[in-house]
């Protein structure tokens, strides 16, 4: 035991490592899931693991576009005055 934490034997821990990723949850609460109970060395990291080689997750991600914000046309000149900021990057303009 540490800290209340099973120490799993290494035969095991697959199988809890799919326990723990049911559900599909995501790395935060996997490895909240995993403090709670169970240990090993690695065990964040194969969490980490396990999750990005998961098929059904990798699917089901969603990629949060920004979405464009149109703005109105200005009536006059100088109405609105906007700035865009980049970094420019090998020198190309
Ligand atoms: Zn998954």
């Amino acid at each position: 035991m540490k800290n209340a934490r099973l120490i799993i034997p290494e035969s095991l821990r697959l199988e809890i490592l799919k326990a723990i990723h049911e559900g599909h949850l995501g790395i935060t609460k996997c490895r909240a899931r995993a403090k709670e109970s169970v240990w090993w060395p690695g065990l964040s990291t194969q969490i980490e693991r396990i999750i990005s080689s998961c098929d059904s997750c990798s699917k089901h991600r969603v990629y949060h576009k920004e979405p464009i914000i149109k703005s109105e046309f200005p009536e006059c000149p100088w109405q609105k005055v906007g700035v865009v900021l980049l970094k420019k990057e090998n020198g190309m303009p």
